[in-house]
């Protein structure tokens, strides 16, 4: 059980932040059933992510890289968001969070009803064309694989960022933007391992911000933490927003 003294802290530096932006990793998903690289996925256990999401895994068998996607579109279609993800969309529509930076490819922040969420990994539910220009939204998972371009007949691809690739230009601007601006990052279920997302906390630490941590363990986050709250997100964050709320009734 994490302390009140603790989420009396974290509650009060969010509601006096002038620029609250939070920071998300697939921690935040866990609740609503989603695993997380981190973690064991039964099935696929034999590999690693590492080894999936890579160019070089889909050009060398593109069915068994569609088959891994297909399998995790399916576990995130029939998801629900979680409290986490319902608190950090109510924080928006207090007025209190100025934009969601995401990890994650999921969609299930937007799908909480949060407005601005600035998707830094790519989106599972967009597929773009290996040899044209042709992007789609995708309603759900594909039935056949691996899918096939409309247009030209390519084969199609998740729009999302794979282990060595470069991430999308005009999504990493804008998450260095809100770093570099907020005066309190909230950072939640992110290992903060992965980069170039993992360097936006220290970036918005150099820049004076405070940093506030949700985890259910120590993450490389955790040492230029202000508040670290240990515990799964969709037990403290709901505890944290009611504070937030109570806050801002009585100011
Ligand atoms: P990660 O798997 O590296 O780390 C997950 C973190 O969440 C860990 O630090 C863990 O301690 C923490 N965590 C687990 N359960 C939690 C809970 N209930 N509450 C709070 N914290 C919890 O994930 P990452 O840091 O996002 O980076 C890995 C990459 O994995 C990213 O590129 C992301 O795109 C991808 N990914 C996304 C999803 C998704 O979209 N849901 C799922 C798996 C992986």
């Amino acid at each position: 059980m994490v302390p009140e003294e603790l989420i009396s802290a974290a509650a009060e530096m969010i509601a006096s932040a002038k620029s609250l932006v939070a920071l998300t990793g697939a921690g935040v998903s866990a609740e609503s059933g989603i695993p997380t690289f981190r973690g064991r996925d039964g099935l696929w256990r034999r590999y690693k992510p590492e080894e999936l999401a890579t160019p070089e895994a889909f050009e060398r068998d593109p069915r068994l890289v569609w088959e891994w996607y297909k399998w995790r579109m399916e576990i995130v279609f029939k998801a629900r968001p979680n409290p986490a993800h319902e608190a950090l969309a109510e924080l928006e529509r207090l007025g209190v969070l100025k934009c969601i930076i995401t990890q994650n490819v999921d969609g299930l922040h937007q799908r909480a009803g949060s407005k601005c969420v600035v998707e830094l990994h790519g989106s599972l539910w967009r597929v773009r064309c290996t040899t044209c220009s042709y992007r789609s939204r995708v309603e759900e998972p594909p039935r056949e694989i691996p899918p096939r371009c409309p247009i030209c007949g390519g084969l199609l691809r998740p729009d999302v960022v794979w282990f060595g690739e470069p991430l999308p230009k005009a999504a990493t601007e804008h998450a260095f933007r809100l770093a570099m601006e907020c005066d309190v990052m909230l950072v939640v279920g992110t290992s903060g391992v992965v980069l170039p997302a993992g360097l936006l906390p220290v970036t918005a630490k150099q820049h004076g911000a405070k940093i506030v941590e949700v985890n259910v363990e120590e993450s490389a986050i955790t040492s230029i933490a202000d508040v670290f709250i240990k515990a799964p997100a969709g037990i403290s964050l709901p505890r944290i927003v009611e504070k937030v709320k109570a806050i801002l009734q009585s100011g």
